[in-house]
């Protein structure tokens, strides 16, 4: 399968790193235009500054191919800034902008809700669907799931609150499994890409 990591901006060298220990150093595809969606079995979706990604996405005339494309069932691992662009609603954030989304996951989040770079921790995470310990959940900067619809279940959770939802083949986090050391989301998700729905 062709496993592809969205490049314009952000934690890129981390997400291809943790795909390259998981898949016995080939390297995933770097998408940075619509031509690099061909053949894509599966993609990721880094975490950064979703304002600058979505910039970027629109720019380089990816924006309403690459939502095509997961409107169309492509999976998508999609983490922290990854995952805003996917939300349907974005709650107003105190003096700052949104940037558009895709709105094809059913979640209302708001941006920055821990706090700035300073606020930012590790917690465990408790997956459904995950076997073994709680996972190092690594919250950067990161959005808060406010409310989850009817189109979306909720799969990981800190405490109470949930922390990662899925949505047919689009998984949604809003923390950073690529730089906690732990392959188990990322092969779960994997796997999960790889077997015909
Ligand atoms: N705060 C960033 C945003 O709103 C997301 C942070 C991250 O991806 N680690 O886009």
């Amino acid at each position: 399968m062709n496993v592809g990591v969205l490049a314009l901006q952000g934690d890129v060298p981390e997400h291809v790193a943790a795909l390259r220990a998981l898949v016995g150093g080939t390297s995933p595809r770097a998408v940075r235009r619509p031509a690099d969606l061909e053949g894509l079995g599966a993609l990721f979706l880094p975490g950064g500054e979703s304002t600058t990604i979505a910039r970027l996405l629109e720019a380089g005339g990816l924006w309403d191919p690459l939502g095509a494309r997961i409107r169309a069932g492509l999976p998508v691992l999609a983490t922290c800034a990854g995952f805003i662009l996917l939300a349907s609603r974005l709650e107003a954030v105190p003096g700052g902008r949104n940037p558009p989304t895709w709105g094809l996951l059913d979640v209302s989040v708001r941006r920055n809700d821990y706090g700035g770079q300073r606020e930012s921790f590790e917690e465990a995470v408790r997956l459904d669907g995950v076997a073994g310990e709680p996972f190092p959940g690594v919250f950067i900067r990161a959005p808060r799931i406010l409310a989850v619809g009817p189109g979306a279940t909720a799969f990981a959770w800190r405490g109470t609150e949930v922390v990662g939802v899925r949505s047919g083949a689009i998984w949604g986090l809003t923390f950073h499994p690529e730089l906690s050391g732990d392959p188990r989301i990322h092969r779960a998700f994997l796997d999960a890409a790889a077997r015909p729905s």
